[in-house]
């Protein structure tokens, strides 16, 4: 049986948040079977519990923001994205506000965290959401689409006409049957502009944005001293966030994945619209590794 899992030891990790700027205390910790991710806001009493799920989306603004009665947490997609390239099923994340902390602006630090802190199989089966019929959703030149395949594997295509990212590979293929999610995707910054920085903060967003946290462009050039991790890091980056936003679906997918100019907003689209069609999807478990398609194995790696 292909099991579930949850992490070894409870995790402790801080940062300022993207959009109010303000610090914020994270705990991530074991949870039982088929908990899934469930977020907590500790510093609320008392203390509300939000289940990461398609359902409790409130917000795709800038970023994913889930939320239950009123209390939110904004900017859960990359950590989403970490659980999972590192396949864990279930987890507690208690936040001392109503944001998960940005760290380098990609998902490695939690990543990093994780492997450090170690994983922990689980006695019930895991649970595998398999795609049996394509679904699209569209919005102008933007859509966003899920087929049947078997394994994972995601193509992405941006377009933005700035210098940077025009000279260098705005599509990114990535098959996770030959790819490592921490290799190839987890170190990839989310990234912005100074000119869209100066609209933001006048409207009290993104107040948390810095050098420090994300890839940030003038109207010519990269401005981080470090420049690009990736020759086509911000395309990488659209995969990250596609992964995390895609595991509210509560499982690993087996299906392909593919957009063009698509965000939180249309990812979350899709996802709703998979829901709603029962017969475009099936929960599965695997009795046997050799069942499985390879690519989950890598998205999924074994436990050292
Ligand atoms: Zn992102």
């Amino acid at each position: 049986m292909i099991r579930q899992r949850t992490l070894k030891n409870e995790i402790t990790g801080a940062g300022v948040g993207l959009h109010k700027g303000v610090k914020i205390q994270m705990k991530l910790k074991p949870a039982p079977v088929n908990t899934g991710i469930v977020f907590r806001r500790t510093d609320l009493n008392p203390v509300v519990e939000i289940p990461a799920c398609v359902e409790n989306v409130s917000c795709t603004r800038l970023s994913t923001t889930i939320g239950v009665n009123g209390a939110e947490v904004s900017t859960v997609e990359h950590l989403m994205s970490a659980f999972a390239g590192l396949g864990v099923d279930n987890a507690y994340v208690d936040v001392t506000a109503g944001e998960v902390p940005i760290m380098d602006g990609s998902s490695h630090p939690f990543v990093f965290l994780m492997e450090a802190g170690g994983l922990e199989l689980q006695s019930a089966p895991k649970k595998f959401i398999r795609i049996k019929r394509a679904v699209t959703v569209q919005e102008g030149d933007m859509w966003a689409k899920l087929e049947p395949y078997h394994g994972f594997k995601i193509s992405f295509t941006i377009d933005f006409d700035h210098p940077v990212i025009k000279n260098s590979n705005q599509r990114v293929e990535v098959d996770f049957a030959t790819a490592s999610y921490k290799n190839y995707i987890s170190r990839a910054r989310t990234f912005g502009f100074v000119s869209e920085l100066e609209n933001l903060h006048s409207k009290g967003l993104a107040r948390g944005a810095s050098i420090r946290n994300a890839v940030v462009m003038n109207d010519y050039h990269v401005m981080n001293e470090d420049q690009l991790r990736y020759e086509d890091e911000c395309a990488r980056h659209k995969v990250l966030d596609a992964i995390g936003d895609i595991y509210l679906l509560g499982h690993p997918l087996i299906g392909s994945f593919s957009a063009h100019k698509s965000g939180h907003y249309l990812n979350n689209q899709l996802l709703v619209a998979l829901k709603q069609d029962e017969t475009a999807w099936e929960l599965i478990d695997y009795e046997r590794y050799e069942d499985m398609p390879s690519s989950i194995l890598r998205l999924d790696p074994a436990i050292a």
